[in-house]
């Protein structure tokens, strides 16, 4: 498969799912999580600032970590990349209807609803939103310029922890089941900017690859994907979206 016939199935598939993964928002300069442990954070290992075991020890250090990361992600911006999925979502949704177009994310920053697109499937929580230790309530955290942890819960005043899964913690169910049906019933699943290493972008992209489906991988590097994909192609998010949905306008 080329450059253009895998634009040309992506301009007429009738059902897309897209996962992306931290290459999407590094172009927005949100830094990995071991980037981003500078400083005061370098000497940590992660699963010091990420784990029920570390927030059980200490809750206002990992609240400290997340709060920062939280500015962070609220300093940024979504870049090209998100704005093309959600154009591309627009798309899809006005011609063929609801279930057309799913995005399943790896990122907890929160851009792809900042750049349109509708809530996505976030296989790893956020960072824009705090949980409930005691009822489960989620609730947006306060500005981030303003703001002091732990959120208390509005619902039952309980203390409210990062909305993010941690090491040691299974990815949330009902999303993990909403991803794979839109990976099964996918004529078009794009792979984007993940490194496909870590569970489960790598299975989910092999469920639409035995159903017959066509899976397109962006990315800058290889991956373990890159070998079973029906097309790879090595380029940044930006500049990988802007190719297959530049050629897929053209005429067929
Ligand atoms: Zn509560």
């Amino acid at each position: 498969m080329n450059l253009s016939e895998a634009a040309s199935l992506l301009h007429s598939a009738r059902r897309v799912v897209v996962m992306t993964g931290a290459g999407v928002s590094a172009e927005s300069g949100i830094p990995t999580f071991r980037d981003a442990q500078t400083g005061h954070w370098a000497r940590f290992k992660p699963e010091d600032l990420a784990s029920p075991e570390a927030y059980w020890r200490d809750p206002e250090m990992v609240w400290d970590w997340y709060a920062g990361r939280y500015r962070d992600v609220m300093a940024a911006t979504p870049n090209r990349g998100h704005t093309l999925l959600a154009e591309l979502e627009r798309r899809k949704l006005a011609e063929h209807g609801e279930g057309a177009f799913t995005l399943v994310t790896q990122n907890v920053d929160g851009l792809h609803l900042r750049a349109g697109s509708r809530p996505p499937l976030e296989l790893h929580g956020n960072l824009t939103h705090g949980r409930c230790e005691t009822c489960e309530h989620l609730q947006p955290l306060p500005k981030a310029d303003s703001f002091t942890p732990p959120p208390t819960c509005e619902v039952c005043g309980g203390r409210m922890r990062p909305n993010v899964v941690w090491f040691g913690e299974m990815l949330p169910e009902d999303v993990l089941e909403d991803a794979q049906f839109a990976f099964e019933r996918a004529e078009v699943a794009l792979v984007i900017g993940t490194s496909s290493q870590v569970y489960p972008a790598a299975a989910l992209a092999d469920v639409a690859l035995h159903r017959g489906g066509t899976v397109i991988e962006i990315n800058p590097d290889t991956t373990p994907l890159t070998r079973r994909a029906s097309f790879s192609l090595r380029a940044t998010a930006i500049e990988g979206l802007a190719a297959l949905m530049a050629e897929s306008s053209e005429p067929e």
